[in-house]
């Protein structure tokens, strides 16, 4: 895992919209980041310029100390968990999780080795059973593991995560709450969390972020800002 540095960071679309205004942000390796705030407010946007979808028009942005502005998304080791889960609906659990470690970027992973890191993905997200079955056939939160499986064997620095819950139901919401909370436990992944859910930003935010009209309004442990007089 790795820090992540958000320095002074813009956003100004194409047509002058300024989405994101002058954000400073450091998040810790291993802290785990909740990021609010009202629809519209630049939470994607600052998501997918940290991932690299999106260009940033000032300021830097840094991966561990490693500045990664001009960097390619493949080349900024971050996992992105979304909430329409985007899996190969023709590959096996198995296959799905397996997918990035056989894209042999680098270094070429013995068939042992990815059996291993599959399997043991799949026992932490409780998939062990589910493995030759296919997307089509697993339920909403089922998916969800699977996609998080994905993100954990390509062992990426920093995990970021877009209202990954927000379509579940409350049980399997409340379900999957608890396995990143675990999951966030055993492996301390640096993460970017977006969400609505005041219930998620308790359980799982060592900080929360407010951002408003495209500016970090605060910054605070979830019982500051929840629990505040
Ligand atoms: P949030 O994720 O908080 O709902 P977004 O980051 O999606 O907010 O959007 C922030 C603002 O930037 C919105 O006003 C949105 O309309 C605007 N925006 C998003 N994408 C573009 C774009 N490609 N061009 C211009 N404006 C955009
Ligand atoms: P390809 O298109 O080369 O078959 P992918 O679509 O899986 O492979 O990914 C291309 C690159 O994009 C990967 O090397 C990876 O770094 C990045 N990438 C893929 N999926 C994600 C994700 N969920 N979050 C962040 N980056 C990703």
């Amino acid at each position: 895992m790795a820090s992540i540095t958000l320095k002074h960071i813009d956003k100004i679309y194409d047509d002058g919209f300024h989405a994101v205004k002058d954000v400073n942000l450091e998040i810790e390796d291993g802290e785990f980041v909740i990021l609010v705030g009202p629809s519209g407010s630049g939470k994607s946007t600052l998501l997918r310029m940290v991932v690299g979808l999106e260009d940033i028009t000032d300021g830097e942005l840094l991966i561990g100390d490693r500045r990664v502005n001009e960097a390619a998304p493949k080349d900024r080791n971050l996992a992105m968990v979304f909430q329409n889960y985007a899996l190969y609906p023709h590959l096996t659990v198995y296959e799905n999780i397996a997918f990035p470690l056989r894209l042999n970027k680098g270094v070429k992973l013995s068939d042992d080795e990815i059996d291993r890191k599959v399997r043991e993905a799949a026992s932490m997200l409780e998939l062990n059973d589910h493995l030759e079955r296919k997307p089509g056939n697993l339920s909403g939160g089922q998916r969800q593991r699977v996609a998080m499986g994905r993100a954990i064997v390509r062992e990426a620095d920093a995990f970021l995560f877009d209202e990954p819950l927000s379509n579940l139901d409350a049980k399997l919401r409340g379900q999957m709450r608890a396995e990143i909370s675990q999951m966030q436990r055993r492996l301390g992944v640096t993460s970017i969390y977006v969400t609505h859910d005041q219930t998620e930003a308790m359980t799982l935010g060592d900080r929360v972020a407010v951002l408003k009209k495209g500016e970090l309004q605060q910054v605070a442990s979830p019982r500051e800002l929840y629990e505040q007089p």
